[in-house]
C-alpha cells in the first residue's frame, strides 16, 4: 500500500461513518416512505409508528421512558435547548438566573452560556484539576440560592475524561437545580443511564456513535422545567417544533439499538487497542505527555501533548501520510489557538499548542496501529529536529 493512498482514520470524536445496517434501515425512507409522521392517512402513520419505534430505541441506551426523549438536530441544539430552555423556563421568577457550568465543555454549552451572561444572567465557569477532573469541591461552594442549572459535560470529547455526575447531581438534587449534561461522547462509548447519573436533562448525537449526521436528543426528566427554543407545532410535545427528519430518525434509532447490543465487546475491544496505541507511543517517542490516564477515561480516545511542537504540524504532517487525527477539538482547528481544554488542565499555553487527539473506532485495526506508531514516532523526529524552540 502506497502511503499516498493510506486513508486511516483516528477522528472518531469528530464525526463516525454510518453503519451498514443503519444505511439499510434509513433507504426505504429516503424516497417510498416519504410521508409526514403527522398526516393522518396511511402514508402517515406508519411513518409515526416507525417513529415511535426508533424513539423506543433510543430511549432504551439511556435507561429512559420513549416520552422523555425529544428528537433534535444534534449535539449542539440539544445543548441549546436544554440551557436556554431551563433558563427561560425558570428566570420567570425575578433575580434567579445563575447557571453553573465548567471550563472544559464542548462549544456549544460555552458560548450558550457566554450568550446568555450578555442577556443578563450570571455563569459560573468551574474549573478543572491537572487531570482534566471538574472540582466538585468548588462547583459545591458556587451553588447559590439563584442557581438554576448545572451544566457538566460526561465525557470531555478532547481528553475522554469521564466526569463524576453522580457525585455532582448529589448536590443539585439536595438543591431542586436542574442538572444537565452534554453525554455525546459518552453514548455509544460507555454505558449511560440517566437515573444512575441522576440528571434531568442529558444530550446525544447520533454521528458521534455510527449514525447520521444532523440527529440528535434530548433526554428530559419527567416533570423538568423546560421550554422550547423554537415555537411552531406540536411535534416533540412542543419542544421542538417542524416536520422530523424521518430517515435521519430511524437511522438514529438503529444506530442506538446496535450500539446498546454491541457495546461490551466493543468496550473491550477499543479498550485493547488504546493500550496498544499508548504503550507503542511510549516505547517509540521520548518526553511526551499523556491526558488524563489518571482519570477513568472513554477507551476510545488518546489524548497527548507533545512539548514545543504544534499540535497542527502534527496532524497536517500525518494526514499526508495518510492518518487521520486531531489536534484540540475539531470545532477549534482552523484557528492557531491553544485548546482550552489542555490549557484548563494548566498546561503552559506553549505546550497546549502540541496536543493531538487519536480517537479510535470499531473498525480500527492492531496492524493500523502499529502503522501509526511509526509514522507517528517518524513525524515527531522531523519536526523536532526542525523546532526553532529546540535549538
Ligand atoms: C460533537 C459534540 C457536540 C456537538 O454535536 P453535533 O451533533 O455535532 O452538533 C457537542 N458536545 C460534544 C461533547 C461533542 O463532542
Amino acid at each position: 500500500m502506497g502511503e499516498n493512498t493510506r486513508r486511516i482514520y483516528f477522528d472518531h470524536n469528530a464525526t463516525t461513518y454510518m453503519r451498514q445496517e443503519v444505511i439499510d434501515a434509513m433507504q426505504p425512507f429516503l424516497r417510498d416512505r416519504f410521508g409526514n409522521a403527522s398526516s393522518l392517512h396511511f402514508f402517515g402513520q406508519e411513518n409515526r409508528d416507525a417513529v415511535d419505534d426508533a424513539r423506543a430505541d433510543i430511549a432504551r441506551i439511556l435507561g429512559a421512558e420513549p416520552e422523555e426523549i425529544i428528537l433534535t438536530s444534534g449535539g449542539t441544539e440539544s445543548d441549546n435547548l436544554a440551557i436556554r430552555g431551563v433558563v427561560m423556563a425558570r428566570r420567570k421568577a425575578p433575580g434567579r438566573c445563575h447557571i453553573i457550568t465548567s471550563v472544559i465543555e464542548h462549544p456549544a454549552v460555552l458560548k450558550t452560556c457566554e450568550a446568555l451572561e450578555d442577556e443578563g444572567c450570571d455563569v459560573t465557569y468551574v474549573p478543572s484539576d491537572g487531570e482534566g477532573l471538574v472540582r466538585v469541591d468548588i462547583l459545591e461552594e458556587s451553588i447559590r440560592p439563584e442557581t438554576v442549572l448545572v451544566s457538566v459535560m460526561l465525557a470531555n470529547n478532547e481528553t475522554g475524561v469521564i466526569q463524576p455526575i453522580g457525585r455532582i447531581s448529589e448536590l443539585t438534587r439536595k438543591k431542586e437545580i436542574i442538572l444537565h449534561t452534554d453525554a455525546v461522547q459518552g453514548v455509544g462509548k460507555i454505558g449511560v443511564n440517566v437515573d444512575d447519573l441522576g440528571v434531568d436533562l442529558l444530550s446525544i448525537s447520533a454521528h458521534k456513535f455510527y449514525g447520521p449526521k444532523g440527529l440528535g436528543a434530548l433526554y428530559v426528566r419527567r416533570g423538568t422545567d423546560l421550554e422550547p427554543v423554537y415555537t411552531g407545532g406540536s411535534h416533540e410535545r412542543g419542544l421542538r417544533p417542524g416536520t422530523e427528519n424521518i430517515p435521519g430518525i430511524i437511522g438514529f434509532g438503529k444506530a442506538c439499538r446496535i450500539a446498546k447490543e454491541s457495546l461490551p465487546k466493543e468496550i473491550k475491544y477499543i479498550g485493547e487497542l488504546r493500550e496498544r496505541l499508548e504503550r507503542g507511543i511510549l516505547e517509540r517517542i521520548e518526553d511526551v505527555i499523556f491526558i488524563g490516564t489518571g482519570a477513568p477515561r472513554v477507551p476510545n480516545t488518546c489524548s497527548i501533548v507533545i512539548p514545543r511542537i504544534e499540535g497542527e504540524a502534527v496532524t497536517l504532517n500525518l494526514s499526508m501520510l495518510g492518518f487521520a487525527v486531531s489536534s484540540g477539538s475539531a470545532c477549534s482547528s482552523g484557528k492557531s489557538e491553544a485548546s482550552h481544554v489542555l490549557t484548563a488542565i494548566g498546561l503552559d499555553p506553549a505546550d497546549a499548542q502540541g496536543g493531538v487527539r487519536i480517537s479510535l473506532g470499531i473498525e480500527n485495526t492492531s496492524l493500523e496501529v502499529d502503522a501509526f506508531i511509526e509514522a507517528f514516532a517518524v513525524v515527531v523526529e522531523r519536526l523536532r529536529k526542525l523546532s526553532p524552540l529546540n535549538g
